[in-house]
């Protein structure tokens, strides 16, 4: 029997640089080799713009079968949206208040070698917190995440926040150069995968596998094969052996037919 399977790709350094648009190259893999043989998917951490503005505007819907944003809590099949829930439903109102305060007072205090705007970003399934400010160029996304990796300013406020609010059931999430996420537990990209149906194999293809980066959940579920990548090129590379692994198998079934016939 053939198997029915789906090719689900994170966005930010799987299928593209992190923020920028897909290069064309790799669109036209997947669109004109990758679908021929499987549906495709993407799931992303980011909002909805974002995501349609680096994977060609409107025409995403068409492209993938399934894409994800905000790590599924939006979600759209076909082109068709499909309902979700919030994160102020279930953390609440007031609890929510109060950790969005507490991550402005603990901005206010920090000192960096600069700031830029938009310190917390509210999205309908996570709180995206950003130290420096999500309006950097480019060449100051790099510069946060070098002065980070030394400083550890985005772990510390994590444990910080874990300190000050142990009973709130949240996950954060280190991800991109700039930032973390938090959400309710559970709501990690695993989220996506109660909207996918109908398939025997799901591959998931993610740049941030190992513990604590936000591909991590995804890529160890049972409901997925994981597939560890580390740029847009080994992604290519890796749905290559993938496709060629697939034929052998479909060769060595087709082989099988006639034994089981005799
Ligand atoms: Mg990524």
């Amino acid at each position: 029997m053939t198997k029915k399977m789906i090719c689900l790709f994170d966005v930010d350094g799987t299928l593209t640089d992190a923020r920028q648009p897909i290069k064309p190259s790799v669109e036209k893999f997947l669109l004109e080799t990758v679908k021929k043989q499987f549906d495709l998917a993407v799931v992303g951490g980011s909002d909805l713009n974002k995501i349609t503005e680096q994977l060609g505007g409107k025409s995403v819907f068409e492209k993938y079968k399934y894409v994800f944003a905000e790590n599924g809590l939006i979600a759209f099949e076909s082109g068709k949206q499909l309902s979700t829930e919030t994160i102020q439903s279930v953390v609440g109102e007031e609890a929510l208040q109060d950790f969005i305060n507490f991550c402005l007072k603990y901005i206010s205090e920090l000192h960096l070698p600069f700031k830029r705007g938009t310190f917390i970003e509210f999205r309908s399934g996570m709180i995206n917190v950003s130290p420096v400010g999500r309006n950097c160029t480019k060449d100051e996304r790099v510069q946060f995440y070098e002065y980070d990796l030394e400083h550890q300013i985005r772990q510390k406020f994590i444990q910080a926040l874990k300190k000050e609010f142990p009973d709130l059931a949240l996950t954060y999430s280190i991800g991109g150069q700039i930032s973390f996420d938090v959400f309710p537990n559970g709501w990690d990209k695993t989220y996506c995968l109660r909207h996918i149906r109908g398939y025997d194999e799901i591959h998931f293809f993610g740049d941030k596998t190992t513990e604590g980066g936000n591909d991590y959940e995804i890529y160890e579920s049972d409901l997925t094969v994981g597939h560890r990548v580390t740029c847009p090129e080994d992604t290519i590379n890796q749905l290559n052996i993938l496709m060629a692994l697939i034929k052998e198998r479909r060769e060595r079934e087709q082989l099988q037919v006639p034994m089981q016939c005799a």
